[in-house]
């Protein structure tokens, strides 16, 4: 039984890989500080006796004593623009002061370190579909550098350990994700517009609808993030992410189609340097972790919109 600390453990996707780490039979320590995530996605787990919660927020050192940490998975950060954006300074102290302690904590505990970073390290790219050696068209000073700059030079620190301390990181760059207890206030696409859908209120599309994304269930991912982890001789940076490309606009109408709802799509300004289009390549992850994602846009959207009907009040 390996002890895992997922940092992050309360949010969208911690929630679900700590949920995935117990089912595998390993020990789990949860830190979260609950700026943007919710007890609510972690509460049928507390009363399993292999996991532990710490509120806990990483841009101050954190040390564990009690167990011998095997593993880190560090998710904690904002991750949707409208979160990221109205927590823009902390977003950077995640990415570097909390990156640093986080580092910090595997160096002492001599633990495998997982970092989660995004697509978002391309920017708005110049380059299409995007492969692990494209550099990126990121602003530096734009509403969306926060993140964008705070992941990359996480990514940086990452290595950098690596490089003096010859510590053992692994590094997912993770692409759109849904599914189940993504957070309905994270004005996220798809959020919003099952949210707008099964309440028959307007699709609110921003700019024309023609800007691109793909979208990966989250099942799919987590078993990425658990193949990454736990390759030998592999670091990444890879990208993790569903290669299926699809516009705006598409989505809202399957949203629609699969909802059954009798909402209108309406159009709204495109934010600040929003990516025109975004695609993983993912011939990497194929090649040295032999994975590919499964799920099906449909299948994962029906899932998902049946999730928000049992939890929309
Ligand atoms: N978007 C939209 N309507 C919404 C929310 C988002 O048209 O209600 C667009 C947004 O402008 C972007 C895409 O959907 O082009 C994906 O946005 P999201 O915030 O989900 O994530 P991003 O990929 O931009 O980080």
């Amino acid at each position: 039984m390996k002890t895992i600390l997922v940092t992050g453990g309360a949010g969208f996707l911690g929630s679900h890989l700590c949920q995935f780490l117990l089912d595998k039979g390993d020990y789990v320590v949860a830190l979260d500080n609950f700026l943007t995530s919710s007890g609510g996605n972690i509460s049928h787990l507390l009363p399993n006796k292999n996991f532990e919660f710490i509120q806990h927020d990483i841009i101050s050192p954190f040390y564990h004593e009690k167990k011998k940490v095997d593993q880190i998975y560090n998710l904690a950060c904002p991750a949707s623009p409208v979160h990221y954006q109205k927590n823009a300074i902390r977003t950077v102290k995640a990415n570097t002061i909390g990156m640093i302690n986080v580092l910090g904590l595997a160096k002492k505990h001599g633990a495998r370190i997982f970092q989660a970073s995004t697509s978002e390290i391309y920017g708005d790219p110049l380059e299409h579909p995007q492969r692990e050696d494209y550099r990126g068209n990121v602003s530096t000073i734009g509403p969306r550098a926060c993140y964008d700059e705070g992941k990359r030079v996480a990514e940086t620190l990452c290595f950098d350990y690596r490089r003096q301390h010859s510590m053992e990181i692994r590094i997912a760059r993770i692409f759109n994700t849904y599914g189940p207890r993504m957070a309905f206030n994270d004005g996220r696409v798809v959020s919003n517009f099952i949210i707008q859908a099964l309440k028959n209120q307007d699709l609110t599309i921003y700019g024309d609808g023609r800007q691109t994304r793909s979208f990966c269930y989250v099942s799919d991912l987590i078993g990425g993030f658990y193949k990454l982890m736990n390759a030998d001789n592999f670091s990444g940076p890879v990208n993790l992410g569903n290669p299926l490309e699809k516009t705006i606009l598409e989505i809202a109408e399957l949203v629609i189609k699969i909802s059954g709802s009798s909402s209108k799509i309406i159009r709204k300004s495109l934010p600040e340097d929003d990516p025109r289009r975004r695609q993983p390549d993912i011939s990497l992850a194929k090649a040295r972790l032999g994975w590919e994602p499964k799920i099906s846009l449909e299948d994962g959207l029906q899932k998902t919109i049946s999730w928000f009907q049992d939890h929309l009040s």
